[in-house]
């Protein structure tokens, strides 16, 4: 018998990258296979990231291009899951994609054989899955690195985003579902977790009671770092991204926890008050500024990153400075900078106007573009001459590259027997972007 085969394509978070892989797993559990060719598969799901205009736009346009190939092949079933079947509460967004068969937010996957199966019974033979989503286990792409959710949703409701409609309100996965996930990795020779969620220092465990007696965390976030840094196996631990006024003093203690990344992911939006408030974001500026002051006391060395929306509504020349004056007083390693784009359905699509100019937002993209790009320079320069522990993603062309714990991208001569690896590399020269090291490091974990 011929197995059916899927193509997943994933746009947007590494959220959805985790969800990838859990569809995967599911279909593969009820026996299909899947396939690198989009012109050979039977079902091609489209996983969809609603953030921006522009990432909806590009379901659109892959949904055309597939009806296109369903002319070849007539039995192509055509899916979409993912944020935009999540916020489409009126149906309004599946009534534009007329060529999808099956549109479903991301929780509702565990249906996915069944539906399947009605659309063609020689696919899948066997539909039925009594699993829960969280409880499927994932096709990794890497054998050596994984992404965990640990929560899905959000309750923050900021007001330029989607994801507390298409999400819905955070769930938090039991600890001991999360705590064997990562175990089972762990056999299987994983070395690097990535802790994934909206908000997520905001995790409480409905059965705190798994951990242990010498936990020394009450915040529940903490404690689960905690826990992990202590499965053997696991050797470094990432996560993102926290909510800053939910930066427990536990939460930021737990930073210095031995296997923890030497990076913080910690969104800030705005450097100004009026616009974090229009935004709903729950905190102020001289908060924000506080809780960096407390984290650099605990982890002097530490590397940050952030997210800034330029261009919000109403966002004046001055409010716009208050950023560029907050980015240079953090000096964050990286920003991931975005034009603000109006989502329909937020608070801020029903109450501002999108009044700054498309010129104007680029003009102060640019700006914060170009100071990053100086203040990563000047920082990247104190790695020159030290060694930094790297672990190998890809060796390609006689060029290895992986990245440092401070989330710098490394790279140096060597070959493919250093994938996987964890390696401690000897820094030579230093760019905004990447980290030259010395050739054939010696591995310091696993051979
Ligand atoms: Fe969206 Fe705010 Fe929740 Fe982040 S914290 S997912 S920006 S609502």
């Amino acid at each position: 018998m011929t197995k059916g085969k899927f193509h997943i394509i994933t746009f947007g978070c590494q959220m959805n990258k985790n969800d990838s892989e859990r569809i995967a797993g599911l279909l593969e559990q009820v026996g299909m296979v899947s396939t690198d060719q989009v012109e050979e598969a039977d079902l091609v799901l489209l996983n969809s990231c609603s953030v921006r205009q522009t990432a909806e736009d590009r379901i659109f346009g892959r949904v055309k291009q597939l009806a296109k190939l369903r002319r070849k092949r007539p039995n192509l079933i055509i899916g979409v899951t993912g944020c935009m079947a999540g916020r489409d509460k009126d149906g309004s967004l599946k009534r534009k994609l007329p060529d999808v068969d099956l549109f479903f937010p991301t929780i509702e996957a565990t249906q996915l054989p069944r539906w399947v199966a009605e659309l063609n019974p020689d696919l899948i033979h066997d539909p039925e899955c009594d699993n829960e989503f969280f409880d499927i286990q994932p096709i990794h792409n890497s054998d050596f690195q994984a992404f965990v959710p640990i929560q899905t949703g959000c309750n923050n409701f900021c007001s330029y985003c989607v994801v507390p409609y298409a999400r819905g309100l955070q769930k938090n996965r039991p600890a001991k579902q999360i705590l064997d996930e990562v175990r089972k990795l762990a056999e299987k020779g994983c070395v690097e977790i990535s802790l994934l969620g909206q908000a997520v220092n905001t995790f409480e465990a409905s059965d705190s009671e798994v951990f242990s007696k010498d936990n020394p965390y009450k915040d529940h976030f903490a404690a689960l770092l905690w826990e992990i840094n202590q499965i053997d196996g696991v050797e470094r631990i990432f996560y993102t991204a926290p909510y800053p006024k939910d930066m427990t003093d536990d939460v930021i203690d737990a930073l210095a926890l031995p296997k923890m990344f030497n990076y913080l992911h910690i969104p800030v939006q705005s450097g100004d008050n009026e616009v974090l408030r229009r935004m709903n974001r729950k905190y102020d500026r001289e908060e924000y500024l506080e809780i960096i002051d407390r984290i650099k006391k605990r982890v002097p060395e530490i590397a940050l990153g952030t997210d800034i929306i330029v261009g919000f509504c109403g966002e004046t020349e001055e409010e716009f400075q208050n950023t560029v004056d907050l980015y240079r007083q953090v000096e964050f390693d990286i920003s991931y900078t975005a034009m603000y784009s109006t989502r329909s359905g937020t608070v801020a699509a029903k109450k501002f106007k999108d009044n700054v100019s498309r010129e104007e937002k680029k003009r102060r993209w640019r700006i914060l573009h170009e100071l990053m790009e100086e203040i990563v320079l000047k920082k990247n320069q104190k790695f020159v001459g030290q060694k930094v522990s790297v672990l190998v993603e890809k060796c390609e062309h006689g060029v290895c590259t992986g990245n440092s714990r401070e989330m710098k991208v490394v790279q140096f001569k060597g070959d493919s027997k250093f994938v996987g690896q964890i390696v401690e590399v000897e820094i030579e020269r230093a760019q905004e972007w990447v980290l030259f090291g010395k050739e054939n490091p010696s591995p310091l974990l696993r051979s």
